[in-house]
């Protein structure tokens, strides 16, 4: 008998029918014999909507009262599938994330899983029971309940897959596994049926939504065996595994990921002298900034230009920081742009492969794209480009590495 921890995401759980089509799942599993756990998110949209209804009250809500907010909407959740599973005679049990167990430290809005004791859960798997859990939250250990990042149900699934040491954990969405790129914007891209957690946790740092960073992270860390898979449709969807040294052949690039959530800021004119950076990334830091790539141009006169992105929510701030340092250091200009994109090929197959940047550069160039930065760690490299060109370049570089789907070779040809 398996032990499954099965997650379902917003929009595997957007109205009551798709709560219905959950239930009948999970009931296939239950039946079959398995011990089952679900983790599901909040419906669709209703974290979004929360969001928005405490800024209408308050443009800066206290940190514990949101958490509150935000927890509810995993808790409505966990009980109308108890009720779906019900209504098919099947014995089923809701936990928020606190009676399941999660104990968290006091960061609310990206609280860190301290330790898990699933105290309950057993017992109640114990009585036979499907065990349905809330995603994205946990108690501290005085008692208040925090929330662990968007797209946090990810983390509780795998959290709770390595606490009750689950033979599987599923992460059920509405796209059939992870794809080369987001198959919502290439048509062309190809479901994989395995993927590095490596290669994973690049992926999801640079943009692919699929699964959450920390998510990924954390099962890498705790060997998780884990599966992507679709909620509509049957399939084996995707495994995340370890890199099989074995493998005869490892793809140079195995996905292309991209994000529209960076700006870039430039500030020219400054002095080429030790400690110049710290000066200009200090007060960045110092403001709760995070800087993602950093470009520094040696220019004449001792002079250089200083580039770097941050998140464009931080875009604004970041930019009177700078003009600030930029007066104190006797610098120049400061510049920005907000319409950019960040492109980035990963590959395990990278380490042992030369000539993977120069077949990307080639790529981009051909279709006339300018490259503004660049970044690169043993198996991505990154770049910098005119937001107006991302799609053209994901799919630029998603046929130049060879990843669209095979031809379908036909009989007698
Ligand atoms: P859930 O609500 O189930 O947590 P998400 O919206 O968080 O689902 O993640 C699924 C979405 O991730 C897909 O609809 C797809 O558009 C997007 N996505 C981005 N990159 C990829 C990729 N490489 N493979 C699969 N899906 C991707
Ligand atoms: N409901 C939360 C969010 O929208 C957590 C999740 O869905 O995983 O981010
Ligand atoms: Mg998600």
């Amino acid at each position: 008998m398996a032990l499954i921890v099965q997650k379902f995401g917003g929009t595997s759980v957007l109205d009551t029918d798709r709560i219905k089509n959950v239930a009948s799942r999970v009931g296939k599993h239950r039946l079959r014999g398995d011990r089952v756990v679900v983790v599901v998110s909040a419906m669709g949209g209703v974290t979004d909507n929360l969001i928005r209804l405490a800024g209408e009250i308050n443009p800066m809500p206290s940190e514990r009262e949101m958490d509150m907010l935000l927890a509810t909407g995993e808790q409505t959740t966990i009980s109308l599938l108890a009720m779906a599973l019900h209504s098919l005679d099947l014995p089923a049990v809701s936990l928020t994330g606190a009676q399941a167990g999660i104990v968290t430290d006091g960061v609310h809005s990206k609280a860190k899983i301290q330790n898990i004791t699933p105290k309950q859960v057993h017992a109640m798997l114990d009585e036979g029971n499907v065990v349905i859990v809330a995603g994205f939250q946990g108690q501290t250990p005085d008692g208040r309940i925090t929330t662990l990042g968007r797209g946090g149900s990810d983390l509780t699934a795998i959290a709770m897959a390595a606490a009750l040491k689950a033979d599987l954990c599923q992460i059920y969405t509405d796209v059939d596994g992870v794809y080369t790129t987001d198959p919502r914007v290439v048509d062309s891209a190809r479901r994989l049926e395995r993927i590095t957690f490596e290669e994973m946790l690049e992926m999801a740092s640079l943009g692919s939504k699929v699964l959450q960073i920390r998510a990924v992270e954390f099962a890498g860390k705790y060997n998780v065996p884990l599966r992507v898979l679709s909620s509509f449709a049957e399939g084996e969807g995707t495994l995340i595994t370890f890199e099989d040294e074995n493998a005869m052949e490892q793809p140079v690039v195995s996905g292309i990921a991209f994000n529209r959530d960076e700006a870039k800021l430039t500030i020219s004119g400054v002095p080429d002298t030790p400690g110049s950076a710290l000066r200009i990334l200090k007060p960045v830091s110092d403001a709760n900034i995070e800087v993602d790539m950093i470009v520094q141009n040696v220019g004449e006169d001792n002079k250089t230009a200083f580039t770097f992105t941050v998140h464009r929510n931080d875009f604004k701030r970041a930019q009177d920081v700078l003009r600030g340092i930029s007066t104190e250091i006797g610098a120049g200009e400061v510049g920005g742009d907000t319409k950019i994109a960040k492109v980035s090929i990963v590959g395990v197959g990278m380490r042992s492969h030369a000539g993977v940047a120069t077949k990307m550069f080639e790529a981009l160039s051909n279709e006339g794209i300018n490259i503004q930065m660049i970044s690169t760690s043993e198996i991505k490299i990154s770049v910098v480009i005119d937001e107006k060109y991302l799609e053209l370049a994901v799919r630029a570089l998603h046929s130049a590495f060879e990843l669209d789907k095979s031809g379908v070779v036909e009989e007698g040809m």
